[in-house]
């Protein structure tokens, strides 16, 4: 979008976003516009879902997000990273300083605290026998570094025998099928995939309702989604325990009191087990036991 167009539609871009203030919003606190994938008994996964193009105004049609979530003594901290954005992180930063101190045990500590990538994608919901009532709807999908790269493979093909699929487009996209798999406690899927190309729909006014129904993307890597750099340095002192910097403070009312409060909400979060096969799904699986927890 030019600059001009940007001027040119800022009112819209205004109620746009007031809308997805609304629909982001729910009753509960949880996001309920976020579909999960859920186990049956034995242990096992599996829908079948299709992922859809980029909304409206929109050209990728997933986020790329970084995130860190760990806990320290003095409680969890749960924030976007700013490198997501290309800005610093004061927390990567820090993490750069242990694994480059030489010690293991640092490592281990910068090992936990890394930053840990999420996408989010629109989807429609083709089967879910597990929870049925979210057949043939559309929602957010948060997916770990194993589903976008069986998206890469099927995008991008390593052999010439495979024609690239766009497997976010209506009429040539593919259907996706998870599978999932608990392996040692862990959520494996490796068994999903993308099964023959076909059209999600045959009438083409029932795609474009479904189109219309999709969420910004973009609102996830927004500058409203992220804390300062100052902000997030100082969340993450209160976090670990470390002496506030004792820095030039004019008049003290100014001080923000912002990371005490967050400091008391996520002190109260206890999480037992953070197990997944891949890291992405640590964060998934974490936030989602949140998301319960609220
Ligand atoms: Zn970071």
């Amino acid at each position: 979008m030019s600059f001009a167009d940007l001027k040119r539609k800022s009112q819209a871009n205004f109620e746009f976003l007031q809308k997805e203030l609304e629909k982001s919003s729910s009753s509960n606190g949880a996001d309920d516009r976020l579909w999960k994938p859920e186990l049956d008994a034995s242990g096992n996964g599996y829908a079948v879902i299709r992922f859809l193009p980029a909304p409206e105004g929109e050209t990728v049609p997933w986020a790329k997000v970084y995130n860190h979530a760990f806990k320290g003594p003095g409680g969890w901290l749960i924030d976007n990273c700013p490198t997501t954005n290309g800005s610093k992180c004061p927390i990567c930063a820090s993490n750069t300083r242990l694994w480059n101190s030489g010690h293991e045990s640092d490592k281990a500590i910068a090992r936990d605290r890394k930053r840990k990538l999420s996408y989010y994608s629109n989807i429609y919901v083709i089967g879910d026998p597990k929870n049925p009532e979210n057949q043939d709807r559309v929602f957010l999908f948060k997916y770990g570094k194993k589903i976008h790269d069986k998206i890469i493979a099927a995008m991008q093909p390593e052999f010439q025998d495979e024609t690239p699929v766009n497997v976010f487009d209506f009429w040539e996209g593919a259907n996706f099928k998870i599978k999932i798999k608990t392996i040692g406690g862990y959520w494996n899927y490796d068994a999903s995939e993308f099964v023959s190309p076909s059209a999600l729909l045959s009438d083409d006014d029932e795609m474009e309702k479904i189109w219309k129904q999709t969420y910004s993307l973009e609102a996830f890597t927004s500058a409203s989604e992220f804390k300062s750099y100052e902000d997030l340095e100082a969340r993450m002192n209160v976090v670990l325990g470390n002496t506030p910097q004792s820095h030039q403070v004019q008049n003290e009312e100014e001080e923000d009191p912002v990371p005490v409060v967050n400091f008391r909400e996520r002190n109260e979060v206890s999480v037992s087990s953070l197990k997944s096969d891949d890291e992405d799904n640590d964060a998934l699986s974490y936030f989602a036991r949140l998301a319960e927890e609220d």
